[in-house]
């Protein structure tokens, strides 16, 4: 049995049994389903984007006192028009809850975002308890006792006013967002939405743009906790503002986290287990302790600090890793059934043209001045080499004609284009493909995965196609296309691994591969043959020599003088961050400057 179809017979049994079961365990369910709902948003949220919020029962309440004002309210009643029919207030509760959530966390959103660290969760605690208060201190919501009264939810004129058909609505809206936000993370915008968590330099570098994926992602999961707000308010048909309360977003929290933060199904294990043991608590406590009070609290408490300091990723790995005996893994099912698409091709400039032109670029940290008025340009069709000693200020270079960092003065034009001011995806948007001289790879996604993020920008597909699964072929096409850069850079026998389980030389080659996915027609590579042996080497020489025929400029920076000396066409020497020489390899090696800058020694150590 695969893990596909266990879940399917799950659902399956679940649905057979329903109808039997007893009205207190019908009730249970109906509730781990609505928090469920809004833990897998966090799961989104926090387990993968890497954005932790305590604010996600404020949404919950919007959802909720959306509808319930919408179906009471007297003054809701004289704007909607006379002869309304009532079965579906309801509904224009839901459409007013969703619309206010999406305008509060696009609000939300783009001031709390920006904090980091520990800014953004005290950020998410501080407008949790604001909205608090808002339900709690507006008149027109009914104040801290609420609202009651509201109707149950009708369908085609069935009315759903007990858990017994409630719930199986509550079930099948959460299945639904499951199946949404699985396919949401297995494609394109997935990838990229994976990078947000310790990854948005190079994101941003494969033209990915992290701030509005983190706004998008964050309206997203507030929407499903509305969704769930929304329905956990005609179940309840009565709202007050207290489960909407900060320490309840702390539990739906917990909830994302125990489950085991990066697993969708780990929201339905985190809110299914606390929903459980809180109730337990409150049954045997007392019992146990003779008293009554509040005791399940600290109890509950020290039972999470337990929970994740044993299990730091949650326990969903842990039930996989056990369940990992007696189901199949799940085959990935090659999305190369559909025909795929045509990827977005770049015509290359033809040789000799000026790609990259770096122009008196400057730049200072404090009193240290890591670049010097630094010309150098970048032509198609040539190999140029960035060399110096260790210090000289090369990656830093790299860093501003890429766009990921500013000169203090001085111009960086690409493809024509002045620079100043734009992003590092501007950059990569207009052809310019770079690696990283420390590796940033996803490195427990696997290598296919982490190439096919640098095909990302010549994509289309949006978070509605992609959780619709309309972007089959599109995928299907990008995941061809990483395959092939892999193979050609020769690595096609790890495709599938981990990134993080290769040599490290071989990450690099990973980086390569993932740039020229994106078909640049400037290509940056910071120390490509650090850790790589002889033979590997070799084969990079190659692959470069190649990409050169094929119209590339690439801009290398390397310390290996016999790779350089061979490779280059024209080469850069930079010293305490000045151009001390420019010129072919010949030239540099006579240059006497150049000598006494390396001492003779490693220039010509270099077997030339
Ligand atoms: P290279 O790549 O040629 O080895 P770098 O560009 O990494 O040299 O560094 C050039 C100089 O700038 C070094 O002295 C380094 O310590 C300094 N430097 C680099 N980045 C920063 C930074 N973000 N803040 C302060 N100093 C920096
Ligand atoms: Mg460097």
């Amino acid at each position: 049995m695969s893990a596909r179809q266990f879940t399917l017979a799950c659902i399956a049994a679940l649905a057979l049994v329903w109808g039997f079961l007893p009205e207190f365990t019908l009730t249970v369910m109906s509730y781990i389903g609505l928090y469920a709902m809004v833990a897998a948003g966090l799961v989104m949220l926090t387990g993968v984007g890497g954005m932790t919020s305590f604010g996600q029962a404020a949404f919950v309440g919007l959802g909720a006192y959306a509808s319930a004002w919408v179906c009471t309210s007297p003054l809701a009643a004289a704007w909607l028009p006379a002869g309304f029919p009532p079965a579906l207030l309801p509904f224009v509760g839901l459409v007013l809850g969703l619309v206010a959530t999406y305008a509060v966390a696009r609000f939300l959103g783009a001031v709390t975002l920006r904090l980091s660290g520990h800014y953004l969760p005290l950020g998410t605690i501080a407008w949790g308890l604001s909205l608090y208060y808002v339900f709690g201190n507006l008149d027109v919501l009914g104040g801290f006792t609420g609202m009651s009264g509201l109707p149950p939810l009708t369908l085609a004129g069935f009315s759903l006013a007990s858990p017994l058909y409630l719930g199986p609505l509550i079930w099948a809206v959460l299945l639904l967002a499951l199946w949404a936000l699985h396919n949401l993370l297995d494609s394109r915008e997935g990838r990229a939405i994976r990078a947000l968590k310790g990854g948005r330099v190079m994101a941003e570098s494969m033209g990915v743009d992290t701030a509005h994926y983190r706004i998008k992602l964050f309206v997203l999961a507030a929407l499903l906790a509305a969704v769930s707000g929304w329905l956990y308010a005609h179940l309840q048909r009565f709202v007050n503002p207290t489960p909407f309360n900060i320490n309840i977003g702390i539990e739906y929290l917990f909830m994302a986290v125990v489950g085991g933060a990066g697993h969708l199904w780990g929201a339905v294990l985190g809110a299914t287990l606390i929903t459980l043991l809180k109730e337990q608590l409150q049954d045997w406590l007392p019992k146990l302790l003779g008293a009554s009070g509040n005791f399940e609290v600290i109890v509950f408490g020290l039972l999470m600090l337990f929970v994740l300091q044993r299990f730091a990723d949650g326990l969903w790995p842990r039930l996989q890793t056990f369940s990992g005996r007696w189901l199949r893994p799940e085959t990935r099912r090659t999305p190369l059934a559909v025909s795929p698409v045509q990827l977005e091709q770049r015509v290359l400039p033809p040789a000799g043209q000026v790609l990259l032109d770096a122009r008196q670029v400057t730049r200072r940290f404090g009193g240290l001045l890591a670049n010097n008025n630094v010309n150098m340009s970048l032509k198609a069709h040539e190999v140029h080499a960035l060399i110096g000693p260790n210090g000289a200020g090369k990656s830093t270079f790299f860093n501003m004609i890429s766009g990921v960092d500013e000169p203090t003065s001085g111009e960086v034009r690409l493809m024509e284009q002045a620079m100043q001011g734009r992003p590092s995806r501007d950059f990569a948007a207009l052809g310019l493909g770079r690696t990283f001289q420390h590796v940033r790879l996803l490195g427990q996604r696997s290598v296919l995965e982490n190439v096919a993020l640098g095909a990302h920008r010549r994509g289309r597909k949006g978070w509605i196609a992609s959780m619709l699964r309309l972007d089959r072929a599109e995928e299907a096409a990008i995941l061809a296309e990483a395959r092939r850069q892999i193979e050609r850079c020769g690595l096609g026998e790890f495709a599938d691994r981990p990134a993080a389980s290769l040599a490290l030389g071989q990450q690099r080659v990973v980086e390569i591969a993932r740039a020229l996915a994106g078909q640049p027609a400037a290509l940056l590579l910071d120390e490509p043959a650090a850790g790589l042996r002889h033979l590997e080497k070799q084969a990079l020489a190659r692959l470069l020599d190649q990409l050169r025929s094929e119209g590339l400029g690439i801009l290398v920076v390397e310390h290996d003088m016999e790779f350089v000396m061979n490779l280059a066409d024209r080469i850069t020497v930079l010293e305490f961050g000045e151009v001390i020489a420019e010129g072919t390899p010949a030239e540099v090696q006579a240059n006497p400057r150049v000598l006494e800058a390396y001492l003779g020694g490693e220039l010509n150590g270099g077997g030339l």
